[in-house]
Order: C-alpha cells, then sequence, then structure tokens
C-alpha cells in the first residue's frame, strides 16, 4: 500500500529541508525528495549549497587562502618557509571530508521540537 504523507517537499537544499523537518517537528508526517546525484551517481541531500555551493567553496576558499598567506605574508611576520607546494589531492581530499560530515545521519535533528 503507497505511503501517505501530510507534506512532501521536492528539493533538499537549505530551502527544502528546513521545511521537512519543521513539518516534522510540528507532528506532520513529512516527506523530502531529492534527485541530486553526485559525480559518482550517488545520490545527496543538501543541494547546490552542501554539494556544490557554499561549503565546498568555503572549503577551498580557506586552502587557498592559506597558501597565498604562506607565500606572501609568514616572512613579515619573520616566519621563514621554503619549499611550499600545493597538494590539490589533498585540497579536494579535505573538501569532500567536511562535505561528506555534513551528511552524517543526526546533523540534523527532525525530532527536535520547534523553537
Ligand atoms: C559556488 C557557490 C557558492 C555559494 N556560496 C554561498 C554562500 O556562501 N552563502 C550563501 O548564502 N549562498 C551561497 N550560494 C548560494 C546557495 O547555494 C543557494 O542560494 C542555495 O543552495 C539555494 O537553496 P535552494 O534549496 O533554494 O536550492 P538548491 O540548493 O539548488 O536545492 C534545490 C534541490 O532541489 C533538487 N531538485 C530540483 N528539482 C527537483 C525535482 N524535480 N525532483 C527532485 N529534486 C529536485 C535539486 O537536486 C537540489 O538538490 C552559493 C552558490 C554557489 C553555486
Amino acid at each position: 500500500m503507497p505511503e501517505q504523507y501530510d507534506v512532501i517537499v521536492i528539493g533538499g537544499g537549505p530551502a527544502g529541508y528546513p521545511c521537512a523537518i519543521r513539518a516534522g517537528q510540528h507532528k506532520l508526517k513529512a516527506a523530502c525528495i531529492d534527485e541530486w546525484r553526485n559525480r559518482d551517481g550517488s545520490f545527496a541531500f543538501g543541494g547546490t549549497c552542501l554539494n556544490a555551493g557554499c561549503i565546498p567553496s568555503k572549503a577551498m576558499l580557506e586552502s587557498s587562502e592559506l597558501f597565498h598567506r604562506v607565500q606572501h605574508e609568514f616572512a613579515v611576520h619573520g616566519v621563514k618557509v621554503s619549499g611550499v607546494e600545493l597538494d590539490l589531492a589533498a585540497m579536494q581530499k579535505r573538501r569532500a571530508q567536511i562535505v561528506n560530515g555534513s551528511r552524517r545521519p543526526g546533523s540534523t535533528d527532525c525530532s527536535r521540537p520547534p523553537a
């Protein structure tokens, strides 16, 4: 028999998933549907923000800022560094860990009562 829901939200980005959580907090039976697929074909919640936008871009920005600072700002502090290299694979690995960590079960709590 098909499942019945009070609310079905299409889109699991920053607009959709809080809406579904909020509905759940108000004792409505809510479902959130998303079609996002990563490059490896796996489905993923979080929309543009988590998968391709805000979160991964800020992770890469932080890494590239550190790379810039070590090259251009450390010397004036009297910190000498030589042989600085950029390891893009490590940078991407850190970005992926941050994104995946934000997707962990329990990183959002649908059972919490509404504020
Ligand atoms: C590089 C980049 C950096 C950004 N940085 C920031 C930032 O620092 N701060 C900030 O506030 N904003 C930032 N943004 C903007 C932010 O990502 C968007 O404003 C936000 O993701 C919009 O949320 P949304 O839920 O409306 O849409 P989305 O996050 O786009 O989510 C929509 C979801 O709906 C799903 N969907 C669509 N149609 C269907 C369908 N028919 N069936 C099932 N699922 C469907 C999609 O798969 C997607 O997961 C950035 C964006 C980019 C690209």
